[in-house]
């Protein structure tokens, strides 16, 4: 634990804590100041985060579905991207501070599940890629949550062997009702995640790290649209906890509103016990037995108690979790290395097949290029939203079939390097017609001994990271809670997740056993997709960081991240560009999606005003417009062939959620 080391940093400490409240940055950056770090560049002026001034992007706004106006915030040697500018703000300035981007994750994590409770938290998990300059290193980390020890194959869709409906409360679908119940509370993992990543990779003493978020939980912020917007629409499952109604709710039950000063004592204090204790603070002692209270809730209690299915989650489930370190998925594409998160998570492996199937064809040549590029990205070609939504359908059969927790199921042929070979994926590229969509792709055949069902569903409530720091690593994390609100189960200030619905509810279909069926101990199948682009040396080994990228999205996340991948690599996008861009994509239906909140969209006439759906239409696809949530978090270091004499890093922070950039050298 670095925090034993307090002493001898307590003059860091002391220097940092001045920095957060004053924002004087010259006051602790450990190699020169920069007058300039982490401001945010308004008129030529620069703004603090959480000044109040006129162009501070704390300030909370109504959140839209697509914000015009985000521009490429430019940077010389450090950078953080998250969806909320209290975080990006607090891990600029850890980055100005020295620290590495490890230690910038812990200080904006836990900022998070203040600012977007409703996204990630201590009481979710994440998965981190790691990019090591001093040795062209890329790790990864898996902080996924665990099934109780005690779970059945039957856990997640019935009371009982002896009481087969769904868990309660009985809401809309099983989905619903299995997410507000205990059943659905996975061991939280993302604390003991950022703990293995700071001893690996900090520099910063570890309590410090919760600083930023324990002055805003005591001091209070502003509740912004989109947290504003979750509590309303998560309003009546609120209510049936009585520490969420407490802390989201009014005294007369309605929904705290935008713009409200929130404070999170509770939050603050748990915080504190982490900073002091590690992660053992949390996953031991009375956190953890709140936790494990929480979770073997029955009732709403108060005037019309509703029953509540507890879930069969121990001490000794959050005493025994231990995050993993994982070798990550890392591919060639084109001139470039990408990396991403191999099982538990689809992530890294749906990406690398979709784009070692779109290696196959010129992405760079005139019929595929997007038009109407500017900073809201630009606008894809038909050609290229079906050759990239075709790769898709591919990739997510295999997914869909074969991908689960590895630790308990074997992915097929020889496991990662059979699904992501080039010669498997040219077979699937060649399954690809330039006139008319496949609608729905067969998985590939491997030589694999079970016959396996298929499972698809995902749910929505996550947030993503991108990092740069001025030693030249790099870290992307996606952080979850599962969908929005997670299990609206809460205690000490923090939102219990709802990740086990991303395991297969059915144990079985009519092929076989399904892979990502629950068992005990075991990890959800997740599509989070942190992603890190490197490049190809001469000699074909991993060179220089380039990208760093991901989303949240659910099952989507996969195809976000392919949009932001080509859109860089084979359009040459900047970081805003290729953030901004249309969202288009495919999983395994004859759905295309196509995000129809983008500004250079025209959904007028059902979209028959539209050459994009209309085009896309004319080759069979199904077309949706509906909007698309994603929220993509981008850092690029252009290689010098694309760079065109732009400073050393772009950010791009995603116009259809809240975030923003912030660097050292933002004008
Ligand atoms: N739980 C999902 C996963 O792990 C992510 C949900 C989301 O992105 O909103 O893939």
């Amino acid at each position: 634990m670095k925090n034993l080391a307090r002493g001898k940093f307590q003059h860091l400490r002391i220097a940092f804590l001045f920095s957060f409240s004053s924002l004087i940055f010259s006051a602790y950056g450990d190699t020169g100041a920069d007058l300039k770090a982490c401001l945010q560049n308004s008129n030529n002026t620069g703004v603090s985060v959480g000044s109040g001034l006129p162009g501070d992007p704390a300030i909370p706004e109504k959140s839209s579905g697509y914000k015009l106006g985000n521009k490429v915030v430019t940077s010389a040697t450090y950078m953080a991207v998250t969806a909320n500018p209290h975080a990006t703000q607090a891990g600029c300035e850890v980055l100005s501070a020295g620290g590495t981007a490890a230690d910038a994750a812990v200080a904006i994590q836990t900022v998070l599940g203040l600012v977007e409770p409703q996204s990630s938290g201590l009481g979710g998990g994440a998965f981190t890629l790691y990019y090591k300059a001093s040795t062209k290193q890329v790790l990864s980390y898996d902080g996924r949550e665990t099934a109780p020890a005690a779970a059945t194959e039957n856990y997640l869709r019935h009371i009982s062997d002896t009481n087969q409906t769904n868990p309660l409360p009985t809401l809309s679908s099983s989905f619903s009702s299995t997410k507000a119940s205990g059943r659905s509370i996975g061991t939280p993992g993302v604390v003991k995640m950022l703990e293995l990543i700071h001893q690996d990779h900090g520099q910063k003493p570890w309590d410090m790290l919760f600083e930023p978020a324990i002055q805003l939980a005591t001091n209070g912020f502003g509740i912004s649209g989109r947290m504003a917007d979750a509590i309303a629409g998560a309003k009546n499952d609120l209510l049936r906890d009585p520490d969420a109604t407490a802390y989201f709710l009014n005294a007369d039950s309605s929904p705290k509103a935008l713009g409200t000063l929130i404070k999170n004592p509770d939050y603050a204090q748990t915080l504190s016990s982490i900073a002091k204790g590690g992660a053992n603070a949390f996953y031991t002692g009375p956190i953890a037995q709140s936790i494990v209270n929480k979770i073997k809730v029955t009732s709403s209690g108060g005037a019309n108690p509703v029953a509540i299915t507890p879930g069969l989650t121990e001490l000794s489930d959050l005493a025994n979790y231990k995050a993993i370190k994982r070798e990550p998925v890392c591919t060639t594409y084109r001139n470039y290395w990408v990396c991403g998160m191999g099982p538990p998570s689809s992530g890294g492996i749906a990406v690398a097949q979709s784009l070692g199937i779109l290696e196959n064809f010129d992405l760079s040549a005139s019929q595929y290029l997007p038009t109407v590029v500017n900073s809201e990205g630009g606008k894809p070609s038909v050609a290229a939203v079906h050759l990239i939504s075709e790769s898709q359908r591919l990739a997510y059969a295999d997914r869909n079939k074969y991908v689960a927790d590895t630790d308990f199921v074997p992915l097929p042929g020889n496991g990662v390097s059979s699904m992501v070979a080039k010669d498997y994926l040219k077979t699937r590229a060649a399954l690809i017609s330039k006139t008319k969509s496949m609608g729905t792709a067969q998985a590939g055949v491997f030589s694999t001994a079970t016959a396996l069902g298929s499972s698809a569903a995902e749910g929505n409530g996550t947030t993503h990271m991108s990092i740069v720091d001025k030693h030249g690593n790099a870290l992307v994390m996606t952080t979850t809670i599962e969908s929005g609100m997670g299990s609206y189960h809460f205690t000490r200030g923090f939102l219990l997740n709802n990740q086990l619905t991303d395991f297969s509810f059915e144990p079985s279909d009519a092929s076989g056993l399904i892979a990502n069926r629950i068992g005990p101990l075991k990890r959800p199948r997740s599509s989070m997709a942190p992603t890190l682009v490197l490049t190809k040396a001469t000699d074909g080994s991993r060179g220089d960081f380039v990208m760093a990228t991901g989303s949240p999205g659910g099952a989507s996340i996969i195809q976000f991240v392919v949009k932001t991948v080509v859109s860089a690599l084979d359009w040459k996008l900047d970081a805003q560009q290729a953030t901004s861009m249309v969202n288009f994509g495919a999983a395994n239906s004859s759905t295309t999606g196509v995000g129809g909140e983008h500004p250079s969209i025209d959904l007028t006439n059902s979209g028959l005003n539209d050459p994009l759906l209309v085009g896309l239409r004319s080759l069979g696809h199904t077309v949706s417009y509906s909007a698309q949530s994603s929220g993509v978090s981008t850092i690029i270091r252009a290689p010098a062939s694309w760079n065109a004499g732009l400073p050393t890093l772009w950010g791009g922070a995603d116009p259809r959620r809240e975030g923003i950039a912030l660097g050292d050298s933002p004008f």
